[in-house]
């Protein structure tokens, strides 16, 4: 057994967190978000336990990421978000990966309509999808490439008390209603848009982040499990006195004599050098604060408080007790950040 950093992949946590969100999404078909190797849990993990819960379809961001899926659920329904380029169609078209129409440009292809594209409408995200002021052409669009389902993207679904999505979801039904009998079934809701209750899902529903066990409003966690558990283990421990500098700059200072646990983990594997005296670790049960800097395969931790600590124990970085959300919050990001930084040099134990 080595003494790299692991994570410990939850098989029945994944599940249970699909089956969480399909049941608050009533009679709409729960899709699977799964771009950026899962968000950074792996595809080859979380591919298969998802189909074995009931998920058939897929969204990824490139074709490269549906080839890898496709190996992994031969028949599965897999979007493209972002598209592909005229050299893509082939190899998108033999492995039945459909493409997502973002822009005009991409729609005026007349190969597109066999490969059952999705057609992304911009309602207020400004980001991906064919903007508002070119809403006028989409019954134009829609008879060229013939769309298998109509999408939008919420921008502010975790802040429910903003009326942004409510004006997001007004301007979705116009489209429908002015597509009238040719318009496609929908799909609006990413996780935190199917908290917002069922006037958002639809026919089908992409959650990402809830499936990994992250809340999209750390403020109000809806009870999603924890599917990764990161461990890492103590390599040296050792003692200091007070006025004595730790780590890189010596930027922390030890108030008094310390007993501190050098772990073997940091930035390279993808424990955010933010964490620099502000994360907290299990260790023994207790909960212990980052001190110094995060380096780039090393962190310290001020030890003092466990009585029975050893060279060689495991320490919990991130799981059940120390959940994604609070690493994040401490980190100054989103739990997305830490779990699509997660190192590739991590042992992964699925269990
Ligand atoms: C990533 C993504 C999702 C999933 O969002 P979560 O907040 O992780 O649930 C849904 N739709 C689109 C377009 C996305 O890019």
């Amino acid at each position: 057994m080595s003494r790299k950093p692991r994570l410990i992949l939850s098989k029945q946590a994944l599940a249970a967190n699909y089956q969480r969100l399909s049941s608050f999404s009533g009679t709409a078909e729960c899709a699977a978000s799964i771009k950026a190797n899962a968000y950074g849990v792996g595809i080859d993990f979380a591919a298969p336990v998802l189909w074995e819960a009931g998920c058939r379809t897929f969204f990824v961001a490139y074709l490269d990421e549906a080839i890898a899926l496709r190996r992994l659920v031969p028949d599965a329904v897999i979007y493209v978000f972002h598209g592909l380029t005229e050299q893509e169609f082939e190899i998108a078209s033999a492995a039945h990966i459909r493409p997502v129409i973002n822009t005009l440009g991409d729609a005026c292809d007349p190969a597109l309509a066999a490969l059952k594209p999705a057609l992304h409408v911009d309602t207020g995200m400004r980001r991906l999808g064919i903007p508002e002021y070119q809403h006028d052409q989409l019954i134009e669009v829609v008879s060229q490439c013939q769309p298998s389902l109509l999408m939008s993207h919420l921008a502010s679904a975790d802040e429910p008390e903003r009326p942004d999505s409510e004006q997001q979801r007004t301007l979705f039904e116009m489209i429908r209603s002015s597509l009238g009998t040719v318009c496609p079934p929908s799909s609006l809701a990413n996780t935190a848009g199917i908290l917002l209750g069922a006037s958002y899902h639809y026919d089908l529903v992409r959650p990402g982040i809830g499936l990994y066990g992250g809340s999209p409003n750390p403020d109000d966690p809806k009870g999603f499990e924890a599917v990764v558990t990161w461990h890492a283990q103590v390599i040296e421990l050792q003692h200091v006195r007070a006025g004595d500098t730790i780590g890189y700059g010596g930027s922390y200072v030890a108030p008094r004599h310390l007993s501190i646990a050098t772990i073997g983990l940091g930035y390279a594997d993808g424990y955010l050098r933010a964490l620099s005296g502000r994360g907290e670790v299990l260790v023994e049960g207790q909960r212990c604060p980052v001190i110094g800097r995060v380096s780039m395969d090393l962190i310290t931790v001020d030890v003092s408080i466990v009585e029975d600590i050893k060279e060689g124990t495991w320490v919990e970085m991130m799981g059940p007790a120390v959940s994604l959300d609070t690493v994040a919050q401490k980190a100054n990001t989103i739990g997305y950040e830490c779990l699509t930084r997660l190192g590739d040099r991590l042992e992964r134990v699925i269990v």
